[in-house]
């Protein structure tokens, strides 16, 4: 069974952890000691990184490489940025980013990676449930929030505040975002720990000594009890070591990182201002599709449907391989005038005007339990519509599902609001 890898960037943040390994076994590669045994009873690889972005993704690399981990979880300290987290308290990683990255010259926004989608890096979900869990059980008071990692120690009160406002980050360090970004690249689920032994304004007057101390020894009583907890092993990894599910390498918060590096954006098209959301690219690929298909079937396999509706035409494609995949049938909703027998028909709103999607009177059978799916939620009008004319037919909207949803445009709380579920994959932020 693979091993969780642990990483920390400082000695002391993985002092604690060496004692507590049955069976220990040191080998050193890169220039990095990477002591394996077993913590709580389950295997794990732990190892210093060194500080900054470049020690932790080699050492990242290394450790999925080499040692085929299922997951990596980086412990120890950062800097608070959110004014309501003190001393000793926690973060869990809701996700990461690189604060420092700056290609805005090329038109990219500030933290995005230059020529990619990358820019937030989600953490596993079931991780961070995991060791939200742990540390209530420990009476560690910790929140699930954003990480900013960036190769600066920030020691002022102004790029705090500015660290702040522009990401939204709960804590700074100089490592976390690098290590997420390297398991997204390898699809290996990741957690990041941290906790907090200043304030990154340098506001509160501390003995960091003893403080760093204090919060990695913090980090440290959670991380173990989120491995002997969580069936973390479990997760899959690099290599298949895991028990893996159906949508491939990784947990589902990386398989989704993956789709959406495979998603292209195509600005101003079909018209100036918008950014299209290109999922060809997606499907060409068959490591990307595939996921994207397995992910979609471990969700729905289960769910009692009877029938899989698909809104034209990128909607035609994911929905009929998925229909197929469960041994179900597939129904078209199309643009007017398109169907050849009778047709029933909804109405929705355009920016200008109004447009009409159709079924075939026949489609779908009283009471059947339908999945719609669509590539793309934005306003939410054309799903709105379609989950209208399934339930005209005598269907039932078990859900609405899609790949990529434009959370600025809040098309899925819409459907929500008219009392319909909505599922998403990945979301893009702006239009
Ligand atoms: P809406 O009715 O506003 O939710 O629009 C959803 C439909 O328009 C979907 O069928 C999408 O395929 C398409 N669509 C809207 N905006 C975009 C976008 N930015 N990129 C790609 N497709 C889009």
């Amino acid at each position: 069974m693979a091993a969780i890898g642990i990483m920390g960037a400082l000695q002391e943040e993985i002092d604690h952890y060496i004692p507590e390994l049955a069976g220990l076994e040191k080998t050193e590669l890169v220039g990095f000691a990477f002591f394996s045994g077993k913590l709580a009873g389950k295997d794990a690889v732990v190892v210093k990184s060194g500080a900054g972005k470049v020690n932790a993704s080699i050492c990242a690399q290394v450790l999925i490489t080499n040692f085929r981990v299922s997951s990596i979880v980086f412990t120890g300290v950062a800097g608070a940025l959110n004014p309501e987290l003190g001393l000793n308290d926690i973060v869990i990683s809701k996700d990461s980013m690189q604060h420092d990255i700056d290609a805005t010259d090329l038109g990219f926004e500030r933290g995005r990676v230059p020529f990619s989608e990358l820019k937030f890096f989600n953490a596993s979900k079931e991780l961070a449930e995991c060791a939200s869990a742990a540390a209530r059980k420990l009476g560690l008071k910790a929140i699930e929030g954003r990480i900013l990692t960036g190769d600066q120690f920030i020691a002022s009160r102004e790029r705090s505040a500015l660290l702040r406002k522009e990401f939204r980050g709960d804590c700074v360090d100089m490592e976390s975002a690098a290590v997420a970004h390297v398991c997204a690249l390898n699809n290996v689920p990741h957690l990041i720990i941290r906790s907090i032994s200043d304030r990154a304004d340098h506001s509160a007057p501390v003995d960091f000594t003893a403080l760093f101390r204090a919060a990695s020894e913090n980090s440290f009583r959670l991380v173990k009890e989120l491995v002997s907890n969580c069936r973390v092993q479990e997760t899959g990894g690099k290599g298949g070591l895991g028990k893996r599910g159906k949508s491939g390498k990784g947990g589902k918060a990386a398989v989704a990182a993956l789709i959406k590096s495979k998603i292209r954006t195509v600005p101003d098209w079909p018209k100036k201002g918008i950014m299209f959301r290109d999922i060809t690219t997606l499907l060409k690929d068959k490591g990307g599709f595939t996921r994207l298909v397995n992910l979609l079937v471990e969700r729905y396999e289960h769910m009692g449907i009877d029938l899989v509706a698909g809104i034209e035409s990128r909607g035609f494609i994911t929905g009929a391989v998925l229909a197929n995949r469960l041994g179900l049938g597939f129904a078209l909703i199309r643009k007017a005038g398109k169907l050849p027998a009778e047709t029933v028909y909804e109405e929705y709103s355009l920016e200008y005007g109004r447009d009409r999607i159709e079924m075939h009177k026949d489609a779908i059978e009283k009471g059947q339990k339908v999945l719609l799916v669509d590539d793309l939620i934005a306003t939410g009008g054309t799903a709105l519509a379609a989950c209208k004319l399934i339930q005209k037919l005598g269907g039932e909207v078990i859900e609405a599902s899609f790949i990529i949803n434009l959370p600025s445009l809040k098309g899925k709380e819409r459907l929500e609001a008219a009392g319909f579920r909505a599922f998403s994959i990945v979301d893009f932020e702006g239009e």
